[in-house]
């Protein structure tokens, strides 16, 4: 074990999201507030450390994004006038997509309402949050993740960031440089949908909700089209084509200004093909007629994809550990049906700042102290935005169809509907299991390179990099079974699901070979979530890898 350098901190936070920086800022000025008054203990912003795994603040943030603004409003009450907001929403409709045609609902359903909202780039946002935390004099560290917890007793007391300067056989390199030990009276993990850390800690306390976790994918590309071509504040959202009516999901259209659309398609995780590639039905999704006019003429700026936990409410784990809380994403803080989670995510993140403003003051971290989050949750606005949709994503288990009449019945019920709790599955445990020969290593979607793309193209316009001679970030726990059984099961579905062509079954003398591609990774988690064995477990590369979502 290297010797490690160690850090005491009061409060440390583990990425900066909006969860994340709405903690560290809040927090920041309800410290500020009791100095002012002159309150015991005296307490210092300095001794709140954020750790961003991201080469800077934004880098690894994705998002569609139409931001309801009410969380950033009691954040940054005058907001309006310093953050990067790309465009007011001035129109939205709801559409339904044949192949050939496309049909714009009369009236807009209530979920899909976005006046009033703003269209955003959520790595400008948040880069521009970043800053005013650190006005404050929170210590923020871009460039260090959160590799291990440091446990005690029954709850945690802080992390160890990764090692730097390893080489990829696990050797140290000249620049070796061992993780710190970072302590802290709370940690706060905010690391987004299916953080790491927080998989562990879930784990390790059987923290986990009514229902498992349940997740959608979506992949998203920005483009610069000719002018005229989208109204900036335009959002439209699709249903149908090319969305099989058995699946979840469907695609979004926001206009921005300067000429740039932003275009998505997202995807249930619990699809039963194994052989599905959401990457390539996005691809299909921009040649229906409707999009291939928007973006003639246009090209591909940045592409990036990103898990969505959209299993709400009863999927929320416990919260709170002694020493710990969970937040944003990682806490299931996002209303699926409203595709909206950056305003709970900012609203989770001060409500936990003040929750450890009352730890601080007694000297009391221990999950009693901490429970109180969890009932300022239940007392906030969160928990009817969340109640209202908490058997949402579960009713498109069967398909489309049956969805929209779980959705109506849910709709004049109060979020209630048919079944209630209506319970969920694993996605991973969806998967059919393939009926004929094993199949690995075939051909794989090219696109013309105009209007589609092959994942490679769209990886190199993630920004995407990693120091190359480093430990694989991608553990296989029983390395056999890709090649023994998950062929003949189902067909090798790394191959497919993964947005960014990281896994690649290759033939080496006649015979199969799990290569990881793990440099091209834009950390959505999707083979975290989606492998059929539960195999792959996702960590943290050395800090400053990954995509680079500059302008998302
Ligand atoms: Fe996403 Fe996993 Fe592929 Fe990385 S390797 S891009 S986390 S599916």
């Amino acid at each position: 074990m290297p010797e490690r350098e160690k850090l005491d901190a009061d409060v440390l936070i583990v990425g900066a999201g909006p969860a994340g920086l709405a903690c560290a800022l809040h927090l920041s000025n309800l410290i500020r507030q009791h100095n002012e008054s002159g309150a015991k203990p005296e307490l210092s912003t300095e001794n709140i450390y954020v750790l961003e795994k991201g080469r800077e603040v934004g880098a690894h943030q994705l998002s569609g994004a139409v931001m309801d603004p009410r969380g950033l409003k009691e954040l940054v009450p005058d907001f309006e006038t310093s953050a990067p907001l790309d465009t007011p929403v001035t129109d939205d409709c709801v559409m339904f997509f044949t192949e050939k045609s496309a049909l714009r609902f009369p009236i807009t359903p209530p979920p899909f309402k976005n006046r009033g909202n703003y269209i955003i780039s959520l790595s400008k946002l948040t880069k521009w949050l970043g800053g005013l935390v650190e006005k404050t004099g929170v210590n923020l560290f871009t460039q260090f993740a959160g590799a291990n917890l440091i446990y005690e007793g029954e709850g945690i007391a802080g992390v160890i960031t990764e090692d730097k300067g390893v080489d990829k056989n696990g050797q140290p390199k000249d620049n070796f440089t061992p993780g710190y030990e970072l302590r802290a009276k709370v940690t706060v993990l905010a690391e987004g949908t299916r953080g790491s850390l927080t998989k562990q800690l879930v784990s390790k306390y059987k923290l986990d909700g009514l229902n498992p976790q349940i997740y959608a994918l979506g992949i998203k590309e920005l483009w610069e089209v000719p002018a005229g071509h989208v109204p900036p504040g335009f959002v439209a959202h699709t249903m149908g084509w090319p969305v099989d009516m058995k699946m979840y999901g469907g695609g979004f259209i926001y206009g921005m200004k300067e000429n740039r659309v932003s275009l998505g398609l997202v995807l249930g995780l619990e699809y039963h093909d194994p052989l599905f590639d959401p990457h390539e039905a996005f691809q299909q999704f921009k040649t229906h007629p409707f999009l291939k006019k928007m973006l003639e003429g246009g090209k591909l700026v940045r592409y990036g994809a990103k898990t969505l936990p959209e299993g709400g409410w009863y999927s929320m784990p416990r919260t709170f550990v002694d020493g710990g809380l969970i937040i944003g994403d990682s806490a299931s803080f996002l209303n699926s049906q409203k595709l909206k989670g950056i305003n709970l995510a900012i609203k989770s993140g001060m409500l936990a700042a003040e929750t450890i403003l009352d730890a601080l003051k007694s000297g009391d971290a221990s999950a009693k102290t901490l429970s109180s989050f969890q009932k300022k949750v239940e007392a906030s606005w969160i928990k009817p935005d969340l109640w209202a949709v908490r058997n949402f994503h579960q009713g498109f288990h069967n398909g489309v169809w049956m969805g929209m009449i779980h959705a109506a019945f849910q709709q004049i019920s109060g979020g209630r509907g048919l079944v209630d709790p209506m319970r969920a599955h694993a996605g991973h445990e969806a998967y059919y299991k393939l009926d004929g020969p094993p199949l690995a290593g075939g051909e794989r979607f090219k696109g013309d390179g105009k209007l589609t793309f092959d994942r490679l193209t769209d990886v190199y316009h993630s920004g995407t990099r990693h120091e190359e001679d480093q430990p694989c970030h991608l553990n296989i726990l029983e390395p056999d079974i890709c090649i023994s059984r998950c062929p003949q099961e189902y067909g090798n579905p790394c191959e497919y699901f993964c947005p960014a062509a990281v896994y690649e079954m290759a033939r080496e003398d006649g015979k199969l070979k799990l290569k990881i591609n793990a440099s091209n990774c834009v950390h959505c988690k999707t083979c975290d979530i989606m492998d059929p064995y539960q195999i792959i477990n996702w960590v943290v590369p050395e800090g400053g890898g990954g995509p680079n979502y500059e302008g998302m």
